[in-house]
């Protein structure tokens, strides 16, 4: 019998098409709900922390898997219990017809949170197509709210545009919309306060990621992490923070409201203090490796799987499987850690 369970579910229970749900479990009993999907290993952008300034690696487009093959795959995840699905990349809006993909992926029965991560930079334009298609929720990557900076962290112009985009997504209610932005010391750590009055003005949550070691250049060291306990106290000199905890077990982000204003602070903080307890991710990348967390130095081959000609039991064996091999949780803080072999860009975040 495959690892996991099938529990019967009570009506209230029963997410939209199901009967039943096989969970799909890890070792440690932690049932995986979110899936994360990288549909290209390329972007636009070239922000220094995740990829070189040369469009060097990118896959052969053999390797990557075709939109029928990501399709397969999320329905066999959907199947084993996954409800949330995250579109990444690259930059997944990079890839022509995402919103084809968009579209089909919202069809599938028993999914119940469809979301997105971009760089933003043609978010305006495709908002209300991509809603349309059935996405619930945007989450845009934005590092400076400074154009000059923007600039030199992302090697690209589109900074109007990537604010734009927040705005529109907004606007047409692809909520919440959540912006992502990774504080580097020595380099954007001024951009807190900026940052939480852009919250406070728009009623944006604005979630402050510890910087990673998933580089590309490999340059990330532990004093070049802003924590997240130095988010909130340099938040606390000027507003009255109120705790709102995590959306639920799961989350990566600790929540904060302000006492007087609408916006969100999140603060994802995985050096410093891991969530991965409660992990429930597995992701799959764009050329078809499941990476089982997002620091792993081992990669399963599904793609090779689907293209021998397996079918939908083999492929279901392969998955949870695989699962059963997910890691307890990274080992950043351990004195062996080594960083995975691929950089975010490549992995989707
Ligand atoms: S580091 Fe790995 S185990 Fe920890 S929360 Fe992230 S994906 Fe899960």
């Amino acid at each position: 019998m495959t690892p996991g369970f099938c529990i019967t579910l009570s009506k209230a229970d029963k997410p939209k098409g199901r009967t039943c749900v096989v969970l799909l479990t890890d070792s440690y009993g932690r049932p995986m709900r979110d899936l994360r999907i990288s549909i290209t290993d390329r972007c636009n952008f070239r922000c220094f922390y995740c990829k070189s300034a040369v469009f060097s690696n990118a896959k052969e487009r053999a390797e990557i898997l075709t939109f029928e093959e990501i399709l397969r795959l999320a329905r066999l995840f959907v199947g084993l219990g996954i409800t949330k699905i995250r579109v990444t990349g690259g930059e997944p809006m990079v890839r022509r017809d995402v919103d084809r993909l968009i579209a089909e992926l919202s069809r599938l029965p028993g999914l119940e949170d469809l979301a997105l991560t971009t760089n933003g930079f043609n978010l305006a334009e495709k908002a209300v197509l991509l809603r349309a298609n059935g996405l619930n929720r945007v989450t845009v990557s934005l590092d400076s709210l400074d154009g000059a900076r923007f600039a030199a962290i992302t090697k690209s112009n589109d900074f109007e545009k990537v604010l734009a985009g927040i705005h529109e997504a907004k606007r047409i209610g692809l909520e919440p919309v959540k912006v992502n932005c990774v504080l580097v010391r020595g380099f954007n750590e001024d951009e807190v306060v900026p940052f939480a009055e852009f919250s406070r003005q728009h009623d944006i949550a604005v979630r402050f990621i510890e910087f990673m070691p998933l580089d590309e250049q490999g340059q990330w060291n532990r004093e070049k992490v802003v924590t997240g306990a130095e988010v909130l106290a340099r938040l606390r000199e000027r507003y009255e923070m109120v705790p709102v905890g995590k959306v639920n077990d799961h989350a990566t982000s600790a929540d904060y409201a302000f006492a007087d204003a609408p916006g969100r602070i999140g603060l994802i903080m995985p050096v410093s203090v891991p969530f991965c307890g409660q992990c429930s991710r597995v992701r799959l990348t764009a050329d078809g490796k499941i990476r089982t967390c997002l620091f792993s130095v081992i990669e399963h081959d599904v793609r090779t799987v689907l293209r021998s000609g397996a079918d939908d039991s083999a492929v279901i064996e392969f998955i949870t499987e695989t699962v059963q091999k997910k890691e307890r949780g990274h080992r950043i803080n351990e004195p062996d850690f080594e960083p995975p072999p691929r950089s975010m860009s490549f992995i989707g975040g």
